[in-house]
């Protein structure tokens, strides 16, 4: 597979594949990576790349020109229409599904903004999909850039040194991790300041080493990251009878929370680790959505403070939330209160439930 990337810094990627599997495959020929200088298709004295937003504003945006002639001279170039993504908070969420379908790609061009983003037209007409790797801002496209061709890359054929590896990581579909964490995994000394690797681990019974390892991953995404569990039909990639996933379901859920409705007013008590110290952070405020089911269930609570609207997402199975109290009982029709959304001051209150 061919990677592209087009950015005003190529200085940038002489570290990030320079390592590891990703140095080895390139040095094999199983991945080639080619960094383009998009000021290569400037044509004032000062190669100029950006302009200012029409309509004024911060910042200076990437024009569109440069971008269109790079990606149609690189695509011309390789003859085999590379699939043109631009890297944005704003795109899609990258995850491990993504990067499985980019893996069956032949070549993939990466455009990289900067300052305050790229001109629209270019998500619009060139780019075949606008891809975030997460709800943060960073400064450049070059670190998402790097994220995505390491991750692509480790799916390719003859990257990893043991084919499987891959298949049997947190996310990854069809591995005993089923779109689920990967297992904890140990390694000498067994007894290390007196914590122990689990015995199973070191029986030599491959069979019982394999249930535990199903088990231990269920159990570990139901602790850490319920959400990747919705209810009871997970689609897992290896056999688990559904008593022990419900098992392991019931043990991880919470039976502790309370009964509230939309429109109650709760508060969320949140660990916070701060070193070895953990502290409860309540977040008090009205509970304006439920959704998903069984271990993926979330709330979603909205207060105003000073004057401006704040939501949070809370899933209720998550081990971060020490407990919910509820302070008050609130008369609603609807299930989903976005409107309140729209609404201020007195017209935002809701009466009390009898
Ligand atoms: N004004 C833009 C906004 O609010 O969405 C942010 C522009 S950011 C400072 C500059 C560039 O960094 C973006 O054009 C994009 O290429 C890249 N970038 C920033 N955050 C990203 C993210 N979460 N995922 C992928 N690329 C990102």
């Amino acid at each position: 597979m061919i990677f592209h990337v087009l950015t005003i810094f190529p200085e940038f990627f002489a570290g990030p594949f320079e390592h590891g599997v990703i140095k080895r495959a390139r040095d094999t020929g199983a991945l080639e990576i080619r960094i383009h200088n998009l000021r290569d298709w400037t044509s004032d004295r000062h190669k100029t790349v950006d302009d200012r937003p029409f309509g004024g504003g911060e910042g200076m945006l990437l024009k569109p020109e440069p971008l269109f002639l790079a990606v149609e001279s690189v695509g011309q170039a390789s003859g085999l229409s590379p699939k043109i993504v631009l890297l944005s908070a704003q795109g899609r969420l990258f995850n491990q599904q993504v990067a499985n379908e980019y893996s069956h790609l032949t070549e993939l061009l990466l455009i990289c903004g900067r300052y305050e983003g790229v001109d629209e037209r270019v998500a619009e007409h060139l780019a075949d999909d606008e891809l975030s790797i997460g709800n943060y801002v960073l400064s450049g496209g070059e670190l998402a850039a790097a994220v995505v061709i390491d991750s692509v890359a480790r799916l390719l054929p003859g990257v990893l040194g043991n084919e499987s590896s891959a298949v049997f990581e947190s996310f990854q579909e069809g591995g005993h991790a089923g779109a689920m964490l990967d297992c904890p995994q140990y390694t000498r000394p067994a007894d290390f300041r007196g914590w122990k690797v689990p015995d199973v681990l070191l029986s030599g019974n491959h069979e019982e080493i394999r249930r535990w390892r199903q088990r231990a991953a269920l159990e570990k995404t139901a602790r850490l990251r319920p959400d990747l569990i919705s209810g009871y039909n997970v689609g897992l990639g290896f056999q688990m009878t559904n008593a022990l996933l419900t098992k392991v379901i019931n043990k991880n859920k919470r039976t502790d929370t309370p009964e509230f409705r939309p429109g109650d007013t709760i508060r969320v008590h949140v660990k916070i680790k701060e070193g070895d110290k953990e502290r409860l952070q309540a977040f008090e405020g009205t509970m304006i959505a439920r959704n998903n089911t069984g271990m993926g269930e979330s709330i979603t609570v909205r207060k105003v403070s000073f004057g401006q609207g704040v939501e949070r997402i809370f899933p209720i199975h998550a081990r971060v939330i020490d407990h919910i109290d509820v302070v008050r009982t609130g008369r609603v029709r609807r299930a989903k209160l976005y409107y309140l959304r729209g609404l201020k001051g007195k017209a935002a209150r809701l009466r009390e439930r009898e």
